[in-house]
């Protein structure tokens, strides 16, 4: 028999690479969509280029994913692809919609064609986000919650949630379901992101590291004397452990209807909470590095979220297993060996 075929974009990403691995080992024939980038760099799927076939292109260019799908013919779809910092979509509105909201829109379409040529089904993921609640009413919030986005990122995926549904549910049936993932982190996490920025600024400053890193964006983690700049301290989210994440992907795309689920621990945690889990496990106290920058504080702040992943346990039978407590010790363990 042969394989079963998934096409990732974001495969360079966290959530990519650990989903890529998962698929692999499942006995899929994975490809990955990538933008072309001078380095070459396969970012977090380096070390399984042998395993993987590349196409080249972006989100922004419908030519590029036709060819792809057209080529490879997926059988599964996962679009991770995105611009997928929140705080960062303050900055480039317009960017970010092109290709977080036209960008699956692109994605869907094509492979409806295929679909229609090819005669056979394409199941599609769309990787759909707890920033589309905004500030909800709602503590913790379900798949009936109201979306309000606070941001051009949450807006932007709300598009995508959207058109989702409509090709989901009217007539051209589409298989597409959308993971309403909160926040999940691993060492694989980008350093622009809060958790890592603050896994990273641990070790570098336990570690005493004479050159700490900049982060993704040209930015440095730690100040020149030694402080970690953080914006709103209150700011709650619902943490949890990437590598458990992308098996609900997986598990959702396995069902025989295409369905939308809240993947989340449940819990609710604030940054003040993550400073002081990160600091405490090397033994320090996060109020002596620590230092409040307004200019890290998001212009309309998301939150409280928290989310029930109820139907995902009755549905998918998944579980979150890892604790906040071990998600930023293992992060903080990963980062100390790295910068040291
Ligand atoms: P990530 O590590 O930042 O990865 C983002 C990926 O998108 C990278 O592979 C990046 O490629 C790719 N990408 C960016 N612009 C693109 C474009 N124009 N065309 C094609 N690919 C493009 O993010 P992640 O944490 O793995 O998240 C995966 C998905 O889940 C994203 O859609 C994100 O919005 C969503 N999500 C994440 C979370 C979370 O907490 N992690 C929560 C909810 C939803 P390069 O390597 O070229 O930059």
């Amino acid at each position: 028999m042969s394989k079963k075929k998934a096409l990732i974009t974001g495969i360079t990403g966290q959530d990519g690479s650990f989903l890529t691995e998962l698929l692999l080992k499942k006995g899929f024939e994975v490809a990955g969509f990538i933008r072309s980038n001078s380095t070459g760099s396969l970012g977090n799927v380096t070390h399984l280029r042998d395993e993987l076939q590349f196409y080249r292109g972006s989100l922004d260019d419908e030519r590029s994913i036709e060819e792809a799908l057209s080529d490879f013919q997926p059988d599964e779809i996962y679009n991770l692809g995105a611009e997928a910092a929140p705080f960062d979509s303050f900055r480039r509105p317009v960017y970010t919609s092109d290709i977080n909201a036209l960008g699956p829109l692109r994605v869907f379409e094509a492979a409806h064609r295929l679909q229609k040529s090819s005669k056979k089904q394409i199941k599609i993921y769309q990787a759909s986000t707890s920033e589309m609640f905004g500030a909800p009413a709602d503590i913790p919030q379900t798949e009936s919650t109201p979306f309000k986005p606070n941001n051009p990122y949450g807006v932007a995926k709300l598009f995508a949630h959207f058109n989702a549904r409509i090709l989901r549910e009217g007539t051209q049936g589409m298989f597409i379901c959308c993971g309403i993932l909160f926040n999940h982190e691993s060492p694989r996490r980008g350093m622009q992101y809060v958790t890592r920025k603050v896994t990273v600024a641990v070790a570098c400053i336990a570690n005493k590291v004479k050159d700490p890193p900049l982060n993704e964006l040209g930015q440095p983690i730690i100040t020149k004397d030694w402080k970690l700049q953080m914006g709103n301290l209150d700011a709650k989210r619902d943490w949890g452990y990437a590598k458990e994440y992308v098996e609900a992907m997986h598990t959702m795309m396995q069902q025989e209807k295409a369905d939308d689920f809240i993947i989340a621990t449940g819990e609710t945690h604030s940054i003040k909470e993550l400073v002081d889990a990160a600091f405490s496990h090397v033994g320090l106290k996060w109020e002596d590095h620590v230092v409040v920058n307004p200019d890290f504080v998001r212009p309309l702040e998301t939150g409280p979220l928290c989310g029930d992943p109820a139907k995902a346990k009755k549905v998918l039978g998944w579980e979150p297993k890892t604790t906040f407590k071990e998600l930023v010790g293992l992060m903080v363990d990963s980062d100390l060996a790295k910068f040291s």
